[in-house]
């Protein structure tokens, strides 16, 4: 059980996700069915009703849990207080632009690049290895050290943001000559020493492909380690569900429609497993009436574009953000084959003119 203090901060964040709710966000205490990124398909009536508990200081997102089993109050409040406190860690671990004090995360790491090698937590070590790992099964297509690439196109979307009329993309120069500065093997590990290094200055580590899928798993691990059944994370849309419902019924979800983000696509029924999607909805900004999405194309350096959206489930959470994104990267020759290699893994391709396509598996999960 985590301190008294620890619980009391926590049942103020609630307090203020109820305020915050009255605002206009969503409700966190009377969701019908699991919900996905603030805003499932949720028109079945709901059997029991879930304690919830809402988030609003993680991943820049908005984070939810639910627990469907009937824990007491008091065990929900011990762990939803535990998940907070795990994503709080990763939260300060993935920050790539801020610091704080007594930790080396991610920020440090690109701010210390070409120098030395920094000490890092442990858990800091094993999410890099992960990373890296990642990189390997998806043939490069989800690269954590696309760094470089991806600032340029940050920057133009936050321009753009403040000064439309006057919104551009990146030189296709400065692309390239940052692309100059993504091999994965400019991330260095030691853990014997206990310490990462970007060996290069003009490299940098960005893990929004990732960062938010593997601090869920790692969450969701921990609820299933005490043994936790029916407890939903929605992690900034990022969905894993612990178990299923008492009555083994599983959650009614929406797949969003990209060519719609106010509606769905299709309805998915789900139990134990993660869901997580990407899409061109996401994030974006225009330029000449054209969009440009924030998923970029290691071979192109350019969003990639054949897909406006696809959903991986799978188990793990931290696989299913990497796939999102690599996949999405992929021709789907590429996307298929590589989705249908790995064991437990289903996946939902949504083409720009709103086509389908699933893998072999993946129709079993569909529902009215
Ligand atoms: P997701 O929504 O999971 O597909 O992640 C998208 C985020 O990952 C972007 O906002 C970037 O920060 C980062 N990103 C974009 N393209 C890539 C890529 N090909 N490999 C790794 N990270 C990427
Ligand atoms: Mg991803």
């Amino acid at each position: 059980m985590r301190s008294r203090t620890k619980v009391l901060s926590l049942l103020c964040v609630s307090a203020l996700a109820f305020l915050l709710c009255c605002c206009g966000m969503p409700d966190p205490a009377a969701p019908a069915e699991a919900p996905s990124d603030g805003a499932s398909a949720t028109d079945a009536p709901e059997k029991i009703q879930p304690q919830g508990m809402v988030y609003y200081a993680y991943f820049d997102t908005v984070s939810y849990v639910y627990d469907y089993a009937g824990d007491s109050a008091e065990r929900f409040a011990d762990r939803s207080a535990e998940v907070s406190h795990i994503l709080e860690n990763y939260h300060k671990l993935f920050d790539i632009y801020h610091e704080y004090a007594g930790v080396n995360n991610l920020c440090t790491l690109n701010r210390l690049a070409g120098g030395e090698p920094v000490p890092v937590e442990r858990e800091l070590l094993d999410f890099l290895a992960y990373a890296k790992e990642m990189y390997t099964l998806t043939g490069g297509q989800m690269n954590v050290m696309l760094g470089a690439v991806l600032r340029p196109w940050h920057d133009c979307r936050e321009a753009a943001g403040e000064d439309p009329a006057h919104a551009r993309i990146p030189a296709e120069e400065e692309l390239r000559e940052a692309a100059e500065h993504t091999d994965i093997e400019l991330l260095e590990l030691d853990f014997d020493a206990g310490t990462a290094r970007i060996a290069d200055p003009a490299a940098s580590i960005d893990v929004g492909a990732l960062g938010k899928g593997y601090a869920t798993e790692k969450a969701a691990q921990y609820l299933e380690r005490i043994g936790a059944e029916g407890y939903v994370l929605n992690i900034g849309g990022n969905i894993r569900i612990i178990g299923n419902r008492p009555d083994g019924s599983g959650w009614r979800t929406g797949v969003r429609d990209p060519l719609d983000p106010d509606g769905y696509a299709l309805y998915i029924r789900i139990a134990d497993t993660a869901c997580v999607s990407s899409g061109v909805y996401e994030r974006y900004f225009v330029v000449n009436g054209q969009r440009y999405h924030h998923i970029i194309d290691p071979d192109t350096l350019y969003p990639a574009g054949y897909y406006a959206a696809l959903t991986v489930l799978t188990r793990d959470s931290g696989l299913a953000d990497a796939l999102s994104t690599a996949l999405f990267c992929m021709d789907f020759e590429d996307s298929l084959a590589l989705a249908e290699s790995l064991e437990g893994v289903e996946v939902c391709w949504i083409f720009p003119d709103g086509e389908q396509r699933y893998s072999s598996g993946f129709a079993e999960w569909i529902t009215e």
